[in-house]
């Protein structure tokens, strides 16, 4: 299976410049390739395309060959997908044949290294031919396997670069526990059934206080002034850390659990009931727990493994896991003490059921209602009948 791992790069000055210049190339000669064949009475074919950039563009632009060899091959092989699109449409009698168009700076900027030799990926740093040092990576590639081609884009002023791994690391050995409930906390970002905690990132906590302030900063400057501009700046680059940091944490977790559970039952969260709730919505935007949910479900599917979903009516939080009592319990109350003597906290409590519920939902000799009823009432919506 392949899989691409976007990461991004932090060059060095010298490195990004580099890294422009091969950018700049690559758009500079899928340009200057179009413009030679958009006269009249010059047929486009990938070979004489081939000719023309060896024969006259490499010559006539020597500083292409300083970033990288491949960078004209880019450019044939994009312009050749471009062309053979526009004349598999104008044969379809499409309206829109869509002749290709140069490209501008800075729009969809990238380069691609298409065969193996030409990079390397080692722990967090990528190595590419004809740059003399390594470029750091923000994280390590999160599969191991074979890396079979790298494309290295810029978005916004960063960069980054998406490898493709052919990996079996999807499902290297399947995951030998039979399952888990996952309670996505406040406090912690999920507690699982299995008592463990996963602490929310502290870094990405101290981010986010710092974005309030930041924010707060920029609110006070005036319109239009220089000072506001560079506010602003600020906050969007925090901005961007922390939804790499978000990003970074939801992978973490998503993998952990598709490579360690059969079966993984997490609650339907009801984001937009729940943003009634400004506090708990606060802390549900923070998480990403809509992005989380994704992830656990993609990645299951790569692994084998099974996800349900409570439905959101399903009182993970309310109801005792010893006796199973349903309880009026404030958000605020953060132990389950029910009289049958069970004490035990909150989200734990709550994770415990939601991996019953899972239990209970694959199990096939069971009948179980479709839909909760509408009314609003908000007992189980699971009613088993033997
Ligand atoms: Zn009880």
């Amino acid at each position: 299976m392949l899989i691409a791992n976007k990461i991004e790069l932090r060059p060095t000055l010298e490195q990004a410049d580099d890294l422009n210049r091969a950018c700049g190339a690559r758009r500079h000669c899928y340009n200057q390739l179009l413009d030679h064949f958009s006269q009249p009475g010059v047929t486009w074919s990938k070979a004489a395309a081939y000719q023309h950039s060896m024969t006259v563009l490499r010559v006539q632009f020597p500083w292409y060959s300083e970033v990288s060899s491949r960078v004209t091959r880019n450019a044939i092989d994009d312009l050749d997908t471009a062309f053979k699109g526009f004349f598999r449409r104008v044969k379809n009698g499409s309206k829109k044949p869509g002749y290709p168009r140069f490209k501008k700076k800075d729009v969809n900027d990238s380069f691609a290294l298409r065969e193996p030799s030409k990079f390397a990926v080692d722990g967090r740093t990528l190595r590419i031919e004809r740059l003399k040092t390594r470029i750091a990576l923000r994280q390590r590639l999160r599969f191991a396997g074979q890396t079979k081609q790298a494309t290295i884009s810029k978005r916004a002023g960063r960069f980054f670069v998406s490898i493709l791994v052919e990996t079996q690391d999807y499902n290297p050995h399947a995951p030998d526990r039979p399952s888990v409930g996952v309670d996505f906390g406040i406090k912690d970002l999920a507690v699982l059934s299995t008592g463990e905690a996963i602490p929310a990132n502290p870094r990405l906590k101290k981010n986010l206080k710092q974005l309030k302030r930041r924010q707060r900063n920029l609110s006070r400057k005036a319109k239009g002034s220089r000072r506001r501009a560079k506010a602003k700046l600020k906050v969007a680059k925090l901005h961007a850390r922390i939804g790499n940091q978000r990003q970074a944490v939801l992978h973490e977790l998503s993998d952990m659990l598709t490579r360690t559970y059969q079966v993984i039952t997490i609650e339907d969260l009801n984001v937009s009931g729940m943003t009634k709730n400004r506090k708990l919505a606060r802390a549900v935007s923070d998480a990403g727990f809509g992005e989380l949910r994704r992830q656990i479900e993609y990645k299951a599917q790569w692994r084998g493994v099974t996800v349900v979903i409570a439905d959101r009516w399903f009182p993970s939080s309310k109801t005792c896991h010893a006796c199973g009592q349903i309880h009026d319990l404030p958000l605020s109350q953060r132990i389950m003490s029910c009289d049958c003597g069970h004490v035990m906290d909150r989200d734990l409590n709550a994770a415990l059921n939601l991996n019953q519920y899972g239990l209970d939902a694959l199990k096939p000799d069971l009948k179980r209602t479709q839909e909760p009823d509408k009314t609003g009432s908000k007992g189980p919506a699971l009613a088993l009948t033997a």
